[in-house]
């Protein structure tokens, strides 16, 4: 009887399939920790760097070149995921050495793709953040091995995930103990073949609304043209994604991967200017000095 009475007392909340990641158990917008800066408060964080690790020259000099813009984070894929098997699949442990020593010429952290269960330790003890690609937003086998990583996942949104179904995902690396989840809109697959993808701005506040979760935007591989880049990064400022991840080649024309909706390092560090007047209007703040080169420009 008094168990019966407990039960009508206190109604049940119905929580969404994502209880961790909603809202509803954690009201407070969530920071994750980046090195010397944090996604998720008030600094709108740019991530930056060639589409996959070519070659030493290729890595360090893009490095240095949006670390001088202000980028807050390295990117550059070692285990790439391509739509054919004869295409440029990346140079695996070779390619995280440079990456390693692009954080060391910066002093920025760096962000790579993971992209099987089999790769999780050598990938970790290179990175700082590890990424899951949109091909393997639902490869729950993936998300669970990297849910008992310690380092924050940079997780990308399904080509064709709806935002419950991204929010379900990053779940799983909540229900398995990692905390350090940053999600990414970065483009869906629609009718419309105009563009690479279709970027989906609108997730960013159904994400927003839903989740406490940081959410970047991917301009890049949502739009897979340059020239759309800058726009649609100042659209993600606007509608309030905690930053960007953005490709930036040394020589966009020589790149062996996306080379076609990369920046050049003029074109970036323009952004990276008009990014920083702009974020103010929208409440967030983006350095553009870089306070801690470490060495001298690479040659
Ligand atoms: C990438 O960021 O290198 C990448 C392959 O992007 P996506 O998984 O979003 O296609
Ligand atoms: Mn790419």
């Amino acid at each position: 009887m008094s168990e019966n009475i407990e039960k009508q007392a206190a109604p049940a909340i119905k929580l969404p399939p994502y209880k961790l990641a909603s809202r509803a158990t954690h009201p407070d917008d969530s920071v994750v920790p980046l090195g010397q800066s944090a996604v998720g408060g008030q600094e709108f964080i740019v991530m930056a760097g060639p589409c996959s690790v070519e070659a030493d020259p290729q890595m360090l000099g893009t490095a240095w070149d949006v670390k001088m813009a202000g980028a807050h984070m390295i990117r550059g894929g070692a285990f790439k995921p391509r739509s054919s098997p004869y295409s440029f699949q990346g140079l695996a442990e070779e390619g995280l050495k440079m990456l390693a020593k692009a954080r060391e010429l910066t002093g920025l952290p760096i962000v790579t793709e993971v992209m099987d269960s089999t790769d999780v330790d050598l990938v970790e003890s290179y990175a700082d953040v590890l990424q899951v690609g949109a091909r393997n937003a639902q490869n729950f086998s993936l998300l669970k091995r990297l849910g008992q990583c310690r380092k924050p996942i940079l997780l990308k949104r399904g080509l064709m995930n709806t935002v419950d179904e991204f929010l379900c995902s990053a779940e799983y690396l909540l229900a398995g103990g990692n905390e350090n989840v940053i999600l990414c809109e970065r483009g869906i697959r629609t009718f419309d073949n105009s563009t690479r993808n279709t970027l989906d701005l609108s997730a960013v506040l159904t994400i927003k609304e839903r989740s406490h979760l940081p959410v970047i935007v991917d301009p890049s591989h949502a739009s897979g043209k340059a020239n759309y880049v800058a726009p649609l990064s100042k659209a993600a400022l606007a509608v309030g994604a905690d930053g960007l991840m953005i490709e930036v080649h040394c020589n966009p024309q020589a790149a062996l991967c996306d080379g076609e909706e990369s920046l050049n390092p003029v074109e970036f560090q323009i952004l990276m200017r008009e990014l920083a007047e702009l974020a103010p209007h929208f409440g967030r703040a983006v350095s553009t000095v870089s306070s801690s080169a470490n060495q001298a420009v690479p040659q």
